[in-house]
Order: structure tokens, then sequence, then C-alpha cells
């Protein structure tokens, strides 16, 4: 999460064309190391998967990637293709590859090793050491000049918005795959969550508008107006908005141009896909096939199979690294202010991992019970002054990560898919090993560690409903709510084997399973709050009249 899940898109990127980018402290080669190791084993593996040369498995790789992608990784081989392929066609380790290439450091003594090595520290050192001489320096490429819309991205806001009303046309850049598609994006008092008539044109872009020539009434107040219409935002982390690097891109066996087309779209969402996310998943998982595949359900498609005017009435600001201090800068970039006449909201604090996860290797950086209150107090101040009377806030408390390493230890990395050679254990030691682990706290080999760490995220979790004791009946535009524990509890029912809960190239975040399965039970625990109230009865006749307005 956070600088780590920019080092894991970068590791996305890196796996095509070796390239690396400016990180934040790490050590021992970190993500330059990981870039580089991912994509000698992926060569090593397609050399032995085909029964091809070095050369030929580099340029193979090349050429699946689109477009500049495919031209920039074209132009790293000519300078790094000769040099490498000898040490590649002679077997030698990736890891031993990348630390004579000076991408992978012993600067704590050690070089780390992804992939199991025979030599001892002295012969691995002296072998790097001669490799290193002969290969030269290696030279670095710039993620930004590939890829200049995820570089030039200072918020969490629409990239392509002509309006400046918070939604968009395009989907990537935090556009509708984040948000309710914009269905007028030169007029900025036409957008998704609008309380309006509509007599003549949709204004809040749920395809409902128009007058019904019998009553002289508008459709949006005959079938909309006292039926509980609301819209939902989630505010959260990596995991609200759904990070995913597709495990086709790390196995040798299932690399081809299919599996890369959607490369470009995955970066400019920030290797996230909350279009498919247990909040405010409104697509078929199908629609990117073969990169990911399972259900999809989301809180905010079941919300619109509730009430056929909350289509398009979603806000995803899940952020790759996000902790309860962002939540007040946050809510300045939801498009929900009751100045502008809209609609009621569910929203939804969900910061499940980064106030006890990081990369280091220490508990003195989580955050504590006093600052966890009191940021989500201040945030929750702060959305008091804006938000439409008749809104809700969900509070979603830190999820028991225990069960990453108690599920994923001694199964194999995808990484590790060709030979049966990496397990999770040995993934999550080598992050370790770099300080650019998402998680030092849950992914770890040592128990003590893990436990200690869901003692201080107990302790954090217990100022929830403190905090929901202390302020209820004092806000004046929503009602607060704390559910329990919604992911642990949605793990407990989950119905198929664990490990299809959990990514499988970070081994950290949910799946598109879990996804789906976390989206029902939240939806089936805000309608046994009394949160949502009846169906809307006139659902059949708005499908009738205007169709079904599925995905966006
Ligand atoms: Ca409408």
């Amino acid at each position: 999460m956070g600088c780590s899940n920019i080092r894991v898109i970068a590791v996305a990127l890196a796996i095509c064309i070796g390239m690396t980018s400016p990180v934040a402290a790490s050590v021992n080669g970190g993500t330059d190391c990981v870039l580089c190791t991912a994509l000698v084993a992926l060569v090593e593996q397609t050399m032995q998967i085909k029964s091809i040369s070095a050369s030929s498995a580099m340029s193979t790789i090349c050429s699946y990637l689109p477009g500049a992608l495919s031209v920039a990784c074209d132009v790293a081989l000519l300078d790094l293709g000769p040099k490498v392929t000898p040490y590649i066609e002679a077997g030698e380790n990736p890891d031993a590859v990348c630390a004579s290439m000076g991408m992978c450091k012993n600067d704590t003594g050690a070089y780390c090793h992804l992939f199991p090595t025979n030599m001892s520290d002295v012969e691995y050192v002296q072998r790097v050491s001669a490799m290193r001489n002969s290969i030269g320096p290696v030279r670095a490429f710039n993620i930004c000049t590939i890829v200049p819309g995820v570089c030039q991205m200072e918020n969490h806001l629409p990239f392509s918005d002509s309006d400046d009303d918070f939604f968009s046309t395009q989907p990537t850049l935090r556009g509708s795959d984040w948000r309710g598609k914009d269905c007028d994006d030169t007029n900025s008092s036409i957008f998704p969550g609008r309380n309006s008539h509509d007599r003549v044109v949709d204004e809040n872009c749920n395809g409902i508008y128009g007058v019904d020539q019998l009553s002289g009434e508008s459709y949006e107040d005959k079938w909309c107006a006292g039926t509980g219409a609301v819209g939902v935002a989630a505010l959260g982390d990596s995991a609200t908005a759904h990070f995913r690097i597709p495990p086709n891109w790390l196995t040798a066996a299932n690399l081809s141009k299919d599996v890369f087309a959607d490369l470009l779209s995955v970066l400019e969402n920030e290797a996230d896909w909350p279009m498919l996310s247990w909040s405010t998943g409104h697509l078929n998982a199908s629609e990117f096939e073969p990169n990911i595949f399972g259900p999809m359900t989301s809180l905010y498609s079941r919300l619109v199979e509730h009430n056929r005017c909350n289509h398009r009435d979603y806000q995803n600001l899940g952020v790759n690294g996000a902790r309860v201090s962002d939540l007040i800068n946050f809510d300045t970039e939801l498009a929900r202010n009751r100045v502008k006449n809209v609609k009621p909201l569910i929203m939804i604090y969900s910061m499940v991992g980064n106030d006890v996860c990081s990369g280091h290797h220490t508990f003195n950086t989580m955050t504590t019970p006093q600052e966890y209150y009191d940021s989500i107090l201040a945030a929750l101040q702060k959305a008091d002054n804006f938000l439409p009377t008749g809104s809700h806030v969900i509070l979603v408390p830190l999820v028991d990560g225990r069960i990453l390493y108690d599920t994923m230890a001694s199964r194999i990395h995808p990484i590790g898919s060709t030979n049966n050679d990496v397990t999770y254990t040995q993934f999550y030691n080598y992050l370790n090993c770099m300080d650019i682990s998402p998680c030092w706290g849950w992914m770890n080999s040592n128990e003590t560690v893990r436990n200690t760490t869901w003692e201080i995220a107990s302790s954090l979790n217990a100022q929830l409903p403190r905090l929901v004791n202390d302020t209820k009946g004092t806000w004046k535009n929503f009602d607060i709510h704390f559910l329990g524990n919604i992911y642990d509890e949605a793990i407990t029912t989950f119905p198929w084997p664990r490990y299809m809960l959990i990514e499988p190239v970070d081994g950290f975040h949910p799946s598109q399973y879990g996804n789906a399965w976390i989206g029902d039970f939240l939806y089936n625990a805000t309608l046994a709050a009394g949160i949502l109230g009846p169906k809307n009865p006139n659902n059949a006749a708005i499908i009738a009249k205007f169709g079904n307005q599925g995905g966006y």
C-alpha cells in the first residue's frame, strides 16, 4: 500500500521492460531489485517453457506489450540484452543476475534472495562480483515518460473533467471507473447524485427524466421522490479501491499479447479496479478476462437493485497507502455538498490496514488509539458541515491480517509457478529483506510479530464503537454506524477455500471473489441495520420505461 503500492505497480512494469522508478527509502536495491528479478525470472522461465534462447525470450516478451511500452522494451534490450544474455543463458539465478547488474545490493551485509540458491553467501558475493565486472553499468528508465497521465495526478479527482463537477466521461485516471459517469461534462449542474426534478434533462444522470403526460408529474418526482434514494461513497485505502496486479503478468506460461492488452489502463487506475470493488463495483469482471475472473457484487450494485433511482450515484475514494489521518483530506474530494442540492449519501470510512501496515520493521510507526480516534472524529466533524441531511456514515474497522500468513505461507507464488520454487513465505521475507513490504506486521514469518500487530489493530478497532457511542445524536446531518468487523465476519462465512479471498500477486489484498463476498455482506448488514428502508416499489416501472441501465 502507499509508496509500497507505487512500487508494486512499478514491479508490473518492470516485468516488461526492466525500468526503474524513483521510490522512497528501501535497502538492498528495493524496488529496482524486485523489478529486475521478476523480469529476469520471466525471461528464464519463458526460455525453459518454449525451449528458446535468452534473446528470443526477451524479444518475445517485448512483443507482447502494447504500443509505447513495446518500443521502450525493445530500446531497453539494445543496451541490456547483450550484457545479460550470457548469464541468463548460463542459467544463473535471477537474484544473482540482478545483483551483478547492480540492481540488487547488499547494504545490510547480505543480498536478498527470492529464489533458492545452493551457493554460500561468500560464494554468492564472489560470483556476483565477477559477473558485475563484465556487465558494466545499466541504464534506468523513467515511468513518467511512458505513462505521463499517472505522474500528472496530484489529487484523487478526475483528470478529465471539463465542467469541474468532479465527474468525468472518461473511465481511467479517477474517471467513471471511480465515480458515476457524467452525462454532461459541459454543465456543472448536471452530475450523479443531484436532487432534481428532471422534467426536461436528466440532471442527475440516473437515466430517469421527462414528464408523465397523464399526471403532469416528472418521472423523477413520481418514481424517485420519497423512495429513500441514496448514493454511496467509500473513502478508504487500496482494499477499498481493489488493488490488483494480474497474476498472468508474473506467470511465464500465461504471457501473451492478450494479458498485457489492458496494461496502460491498469496503470492509469493506479493498479486499482474500483469498477469491480466491494464498494462501488458496477461492471462485470468478465469484461476484463483473462486478467480477472469471478463474481461482481458491490454495495453500490445492490443499492441500484434496491432502488433504480441510485443509478450512477457512487464515488470511490480509495487511495493506495491511505490511513485514517488521510480521511479529512478525502472529505474535500467528495462530490457531495448539500449547497448543490444533492441526495443523501451513505459514506463509508474504510481504512482496513495501513494504520498498522508499512515496510518498516517496527511497531512504533503504527497509529496510536488516540490518533486513530482523533483522526476519524476530525474527518466526521468536517463531513457534518457539508453532507446533506439524512445521510449515513459507516465505520469499517481494521482487518485481522493474520489470515494472510495463515492461509498463504506454504502456497506457491505466481513467479514460482513454473518450477514450484517460490512460496509466499519466501516472497514475504524477500520484501521485508528490502524494507518494501506493504505490511511488515502481517506479511511476516514471525508469529509474535503478527500477533502483536493484531493486538495493536484491536486496540484501534476498539475506538470505533466508543466513537459511535460518544457522538451518537450529536451529528446534524448523518447517523453514524459501526456494523461490526465487516471484513472479518465476511471472511468467516466465505464458502470457498480461503486462499481464494486473497490476491495472488501481492498476497495481501482481497481478491475479486473476496470483494464480491464483502460487497454482498456489507449490503446485508446495511439492510439489517435499517439504513436503507424498503425497496423502491417503482423499480419495475422504471426499467420498463427507461431500460435496465446496466454497467454505467
Ligand atoms: Ca434523473
